[in-house]
């Protein structure tokens, strides 16, 4: 048992629940609400066929909130976010504020709240589902019944190191800085939440730095060696250069359970671990703060996606990455298993009968939208209820 026992099960609000838990919507911009549309149905499904009551708030982040209060994250939204037991946002951005000053830019929303919630842990599964193999870039045997996890460090190294900037060299000479920078609690804390998740797996992590080359990689993997020989004996610990783990990723991605990695590196990996899948409509993720002393951890839940302004406004979003994002709430945040497997089960059912959005159908299928995916997956899960 780890100190910081950020495991699924410990992740899990401990206070009594004689309220109900606060769930914050953030549906943002683009085909955010529309994908948010279909979560909130699933939401209220399971109020009313499984006694799940949430207290539902809603608001503005990003582009949206930038139009109605002059930024894309006010100081309300921000409030409300530290006071919810778990946040599910949309997606935020889009050309309409492109000219934005950078500060106001939605995307900087996006980093505010992160930032503000302490979220260090961004965990993103990269699961192939059965139904979808075909859909993968890679053949189908390499990437059928594929099931890894990448945990992401979220707050911390090159994108917020300082120094950081581009300053004038004189001459017509410019440098530009970035630093990247990592304390020994910042590697020790992502490493336990690491940890802590392959012991509900398959009990294997890769921890993944670039230690033949940075000073910095080489603390990480001390570091992650030093938490895994003390406090984490039984998970099976090893350690892979970025380069090769980005290779070895589409090479046989089945070998991994649990990857473990930077900002920098876990920003590509997962990346890449995405199109493993077939497509980022597809694609959720969690990002996990440190617990309080009450037991209560902040926790942010999200599409991998962005706003889609290509395809915003007509229906043909794929609504599953954020359906997915809001079971991984319910695991992580609610310890609500059996609802969790219950929608998993839907979804993976709702896909073996051939039904599709545009962005995962194959050629001579027909393409539902949006809302019709979300009816397929409410009626299937009043089937298996
Ligand atoms: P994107 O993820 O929005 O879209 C990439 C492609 O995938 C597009 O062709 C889009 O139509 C498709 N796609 C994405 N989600 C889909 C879904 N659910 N169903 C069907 N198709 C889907 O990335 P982008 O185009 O690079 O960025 C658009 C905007 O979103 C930018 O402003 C960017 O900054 C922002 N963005 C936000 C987030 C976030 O909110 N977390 C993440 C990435 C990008």
């Amino acid at each position: 048992m780890s100190q910081h026992g950020l495991g699924p099960r410990q992740l899990t609000v401990k206070k009594a629940m004689t309220k109900n838990p606060k769930l914050l919507l953030l549906a943002g911009d683009g085909i955010g609400p529309e994908v948010m549309n279909e979560t909130r149905r699933v939401i209220q499904w399971l109020s009313a066929a499984r006694g799940l009551d949430f207290d539902v708030d809603e608001d503005l982040v990003g582009g949206c909130a930038f139009d109605a209060h002059g930024h894309p994250a006010p100081p309300a939204v921000i409030a409300k976010a530290l006071a919810a037991d778990a946040v599910l946002l949309g997606a935020v951005g889009g050309p309409k504020w492109a000219g934005v000053d950078y500060a106001r830019r939605p995307e900087q929303g996006l980093l505010d709240l992160r930032k503000k919630l302490g979220l260090f842990a961004n965990l993103r599964p990269a699961l192939c589902f059965d139904a979808l193999k075909d859909a993968s870039s890679l053949k189908p045997d390499v990437v059928s019944g594929l099931d890894i996890l990448i945990v992401r460090e979220l707050i911390g190294g090159i994108y917020f190191g300082e120094p950081a900037g581009i300053e004038d060299l004189g001459g017509g000479q410019r440098r530009g800085v970035n630093t990247q920078v990592y304390t020994t609690e910042e590697i020790h804390r992502v490493a336990r939440v690491a940890f802590d998740l392959a012991g509900k797996r398959d009990g294997r992590l890769t921890s993944v730095d670039k230690a033949n080359v940075m000073v910095s990689g080489l603390l990480w993997r001390e570091e992650v060696q030093k938490i895994g020989n003390k406090e984490y004996p039984d998970i099976q610990l090893d350690h892979m250069y970025a380069d090769n783990c980005a290779m070895q990723l589409v090479r046989a991605p089945k070998q991994f359970d649990v990857i473990v990695t930077d900002n920098l590196f876990g920003d590509l990996l997962s990346d890449a671990a995405a199109m493993l899948t077939g497509s980022l409509g597809m694609l959720p993720s969690a990002s996990l703060g440190a617990r309080d002393e009450s037991g209560r951890a902040h926790a942010l839940y999200e599409p991998v996606h962005g706003s889609a302004p290509d395809i915003a406004g007509t229906g043909k979003a794929n609504p599953i990455a954020m359906i997915l994002s809001f079971v991984m709430a319910l695991r992580y945040s609610f310890d609500r298993a059996v609802d969790a497997d219950l929608i998993d089960k839907a979804v993976h059912n709702v896909l073996a009968q051939g039904l599709r959005t545009g962005d995962i159908a194959g050629g001579g299928e027909t393409p539902l939208s949006t809302a019709a995916m979300g009816d397929a997956i409410l009626s299937e899960m009043e089937a298996l209820n």
